[in-house]
């Protein structure tokens, strides 16, 4: 009797998405045409934001946050350790240094004690990441950023549809990155937003996706319809609008896939209390948790081998979110740091393991993890 392998995240791809894909390979528009747009209108609404720009992946989203910001050369923006790399890279691309701030044992969210000890005259701005889909601590984040001037940066590609404090995710901070890409909680294969009240932001992020041509149609009309001006170096980060239709067809779907998550997680919940050894992350009070992820912190890190080996050996697909990003080594190598830096993520790092998280996940299948996790925790 073999069991199917249950992977950690996969995306849900139905009739009705596949048809609107083919209504626009069909349409005089295969890239940035109406579905663009629409879909910006879409997602920015759904996120209590005024505006969306929508690119070719979450990371090109980050990259187009931190253009339109103006981060440079000098520049230093304060971003959590424990995250996917891309959250630091784009710093990075923009010629400025990012700061890794540590995080809270318990959540492992940015840990805004450590964020205030890192400001320094040149902090221009703070990344925090909704790790596994739980809002930071926004409101202490927000009297930081305002404190010491500084622009603050939600990396929500964990986080669409949550909550914090009756707030949508979009609504947080100053700017609010999305991603699309399959193990995210909706698909546009790859592709990202980012959504902000700001308008201004909004046009530089439009320049900056299309090479840095402005489209100042006032502008054009004055010097011939056939001008364009390339007003900065930009690159080709857009988005086509056959993944559009695909991602607006998928938001429809979102609320009850966010509510899917959420059950399994409580089944999770429920099924860890029998589960020596190990628990899971906290979750505050007053927040609506997206769960991109379900992580479990193991008491002892010497286990985390011999679970990972037999729950893979048993088909499931657990995995590791994240090495701090710090101790990657480019980032060892390029900015001289390291072990040390942010010990709480260090330590977290050998504790953690990911469940299979998403919403395709059955009811058997939830428990079926639950079991292997049980008996990888014997002797
Ligand atoms: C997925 C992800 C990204 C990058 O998104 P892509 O669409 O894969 O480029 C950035 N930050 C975090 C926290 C992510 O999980």
């Amino acid at each position: 009797m073999s069991n199917p392998f249950i992977p950690y995240g996969r995306q849900m791809v139905d009739q009705e998405d596949i048809a609107e894909v083919v209504r626009v390979l069909q349409s005089d528009w295969l890239t940035t045409g109406p579905e663009v747009e629409k879909f910006e209108t879409e997602v920015a609404l759904f996120a209590g934001a005024g505006f969306g720009v929508a690119v070719s992946s979450g990371t090109a989203a980050l990259h187009a946050a931190m253009y339109a910001l103006g981060i440079g050369a000098g520049d230093e923006v304060i971003v959590s350790s424990m995250t996917f790399a891309a959250t630091a890279n784009c710093v990075v691309y923009q010629g400025g240094r990012p700061v890794f701030a540590d995080v809270e044992p318990d959540t492992l969210l940015i840990d805004a004690a450590s964020v205030e000890r890192l400001i320094t005259p040149k902090t221009k701005a703070i990344i925090a990441v909704d790790y596994a889909g739980q809002p930071c601590d926004y409101d202490q984040l927000r009297t930081l950023a305002d404190q010491y001037g500084l622009a603050l940066v939600a990396d929500a590609c964990h986080s669409l549809g949550g909550g914090y404090k009756g707030a949508r995710v979009g609504s947080l901070a100053d700017m609010t990155v999305f991603s699309f890409h399959p193990v995210k909680h909706i698909t546009t294969g790859e592709g990202g937003m980012v959504v902000t009240d700001n308008e201004e932001l909004v046009q530089r992020m439009r320049r900056f996706r299309n090479h840095g041509i402005s489209h100042d149609h006032r502008q054009r009309a004055a010097r011939g319809d056939w001008h364009y001006e390339m007003e900065d170096l930009g690159f080709n980060y857009r988005i086509t609008d056959i993944q559009c239709a695909l991602g607006r067809s998928q938001l429809k779907k979102l609320p009850h896939w966010l509510l899917r998550r959420q059950q399994i997680a409580e089944r999770y919940d429920a099924g860890l209390g029998a589960v020596p050894g190990l628990g899971p992350l906290a979750v505050r009070n007053g927040l609506s948790h997206a769960y991109h992820l379900y992580v479990v912190l193991l008491e002892n890190a010497h286990d985390r081998q011999k679970h990972f080996r037999v729950m893979r050996e048993a088909g499931i697909g657990v995995n590791v979110h994240y090495y701090p990003v710090h101790l990657h080594k480019y980032y060892r190598e390029t900015f001289g740091i390291g072990e040390g830096l942010c010990p709480v993520a260090e330590k977290a790092y050998e504790r953690i393991l990911s469940l299979p998280m998403h919403q395709g996940l059955g009811d058997e299948e939830a428990v079926r993890v639950i079991e292997a996790l049980a008996g990888s925790s014997g002797d």
